[in-house]
């Protein structure tokens, strides 16, 4: 498709070979980004994997990549956070002391869905573009969001597990762990 378009993924931890492997398949140039450096030549847009939102924080920081990153997307960089990804953009975490980039205008709630029910499937609307499978794994949800949001999913009983505010787009769910393309085209087409 479109090999002029160049997508950052943060590779410091977590599920970020994944979503190399969709974007690829999308057909635009991945550059996995793990160090300063890595962001010297341009990117048009990024993407936060899944994983451990409290060791990524930390290693991003630790890397100095944290500072820079977040003034790409004050600078309206289109980013997309994944589960661990999404804690790291949310502006309040329920269930957490810290904050990550604080960016956008949502309240997740961290391992909502308990640690028995650590990972499950199903199949829901993504935007009212259709049903799409649906991973989620020991995932936050989103138990408020500002005015300036637009809810994207639901689950069963309600709780918003995908969202977008202006250049920010999360999921609770995994898309890159399945076949489905929808939520990384969405993400593309942001760009
Ligand atoms: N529970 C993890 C966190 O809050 C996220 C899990 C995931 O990304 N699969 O960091």
């Amino acid at each position: 498709m479109d090999r002029n378009i160049t997508v950052g993924v943060v590779a410091v931890q977590g599920a970020f070979e994944e979503h190399c492997t969709a974007l690829d398949k999308l057909g635009v140039y991945v550059r996995e980004i793990r160090s300063p450096s890595d962001l010297l030549t341009k990117i048009n847009g990024m993407v936060f994997p899944g994983g451990e939102s409290t060791a990524q924080g930390k290693l991003l920081r630790e890397s100095g990549l944290f500072d820079i990153m977040l003034q790409m997307i004050k600078d309206g960089l289109p980013v997309y956070g994944t589960c661990a990804g999404m804690v790291l953009l949310a502006k309040h975490i329920e269930n957490d002391e810290r904050k990550h980039f604080a960016v956008m205008d949502i309240t997740v709630k961290r391992n909502a869905y308990g640690r028995q029910l650590g990972s499950f499937m199903t199949t829901g609307d993504f935007g009212g573009i259709g049903k799409i499978p649906m991973y989620f794994i020991r995932a936050p949800y989103i138990s408020s969001a500002g005015k300036d949001v637009t809810i994207l999913s639901r689950d069963e009983n309600g709780a918003i597990t995908a969202a977008r505010e202006a250049n920010m787009l999360v999921t609770s769910f995994h898309p890159e762990v399945t076949d489905d393309l929808t939520v990384h085209s969405y993400f593309l087409s942001m760009i």
